[in-house]
C-alpha cells in the first residue's frame, strides 16, 4: 500500500504522523511525503533562501530514515496560493505516489498554512482521479482514504482514531531530530523545545488510547465510509 503524508512545513509530518509512517514502512508499505512550504521564515539567523535550503535538507534526511520519497513544492511560508499551478503540482504528486491513504492537516488547525494545505489536499484528491484533468501522470485509479493528523497543541481536535506508535517511537524521535536547525529557536519556547513538544503530545495521545505513545487522527465528517474501513496501521 502507498501512503502519502502532506505537510505545510518541513517538520509537520515528523511532529504529527511520522510514527504512523514509520509503522507503515515497517509493515512493508511505501510512505511518501510532500512539503508545501520551504520553512524559510524560521529564525535560523540565515537568509530566507539559505534557511529554506537547510530545512529542505533536514526533511530529506528525516524521510530517508524510513525510505520515503519526498517532494518539496518550495512555496514561501505564509504565501501558499490556491491557484491552478499548485493544484496541478499536488495532483501530480498524488498521481506519482498513487496512495491508498493520504494524511494531511486538520481543517481547523491554527496556522493558515496548515488550513490552506488541508483544503487544497481535500480538493485535489477528487481532481487527481479525473481523467480530464491532465498532468504528466495518469489519474489515480482509486479514491484514497483521507485522514487529518493532530493539530498544533492538540487544540480543537477530538480524535476518531489512534495509532499505537510505541514500537516505532525511537524512529519518530530520530526523524524529528533531523530538524536540528530548529533546536536553538525552539529551545527558547517556555513550554519546551521541539523534541519535548513531540514527546508530551505522543504521551498525551497515548494516555487517551491506553498505550505509551500514540498519534491521533480524524477523517472528514462526510467521509463516513471510512468508519468501517480503517486502513491505519
Ligand atoms: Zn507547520
Amino acid at each position: 500500500m502507498n501512503v502519502l503524508a502532506i505537510g505545510a512545513h518541513p517538520d509537520d509530518v515528523e511532529l504529527y504522523c511520522a510514527g504512523t509512517l514509520a509503522k507503515y514502512a515497517r509493515q512493508g508499505h511505501s510512505p511518501c511525503i510532500a512539503v508545501i512550504c520551504s520553512g524559510d521564515s524560521a529564525a535560523l539567523g540565515a537568509t530566507p533562501d539559505e534557511t529554506a535550503r537547510i530545512r529542505e535538507q533536514d526533511s530529506k534526511e528525516a524521510a530517508a530514515l524510513i525510505g520515503a520519497d519526498i517532494h518539496h513544492l518550495r512555496y514561501p511560508d505564509h504565501r501558499i496560493p490556491t491557484d491552478d499551478t499548485i493544484k496541478n503540482q499536488l495532483i501530480e504528486i498524488m498521481r506519482l505516489c498513487c496512495p491508498q491513504v493520504i494524511i494531511t492537516h486538520d481543517p481547523n488547525d491554527c496556522y493558515t498554512d496548515h488550513k490552506r494545505t488541508s483544503a487544497l489536499v481535500e480538493e485535489c484528491i477528487y481532481m487527481a482521479g479525473q481523467a480530464n484533468i491532465e498532468t504528466q501522470s495518469p489519474p489515480i485509479p482509486q479514491h484514497p482514504y483521507l485522514f487529518y493528523m493532530d493539530t498544533v497543541g492538540g487544540l480543537h481536535f477530538d480524535p476518531h482514531y489512534y495509532v499505537d506508535i510505541t514500537s516505532v517511537f525511537d524512529m519518530k524521535r530520530k526523524m524529528l531530530a533531523c530538524h536540528s536547525s530548529l533546536t536553538e529557536q525552539t529551545s527558547r519556547f517556555p513550554w519546551g523545545d521541539l523534541a519535548e513538544t513531540m514527546d508530551y503530545t505522543a504521551r498525551f495521545r497515548g494516555m487517551q488510547a491506553g498505550v505509551r505513545y500514540a498519534e491521533a487522527f480524524r477523517f472528514p465528517r462526510e467521509w463516513t465510509w471510512q468508519i468501517t474501513n480503517n486502513p491505519l496501521p
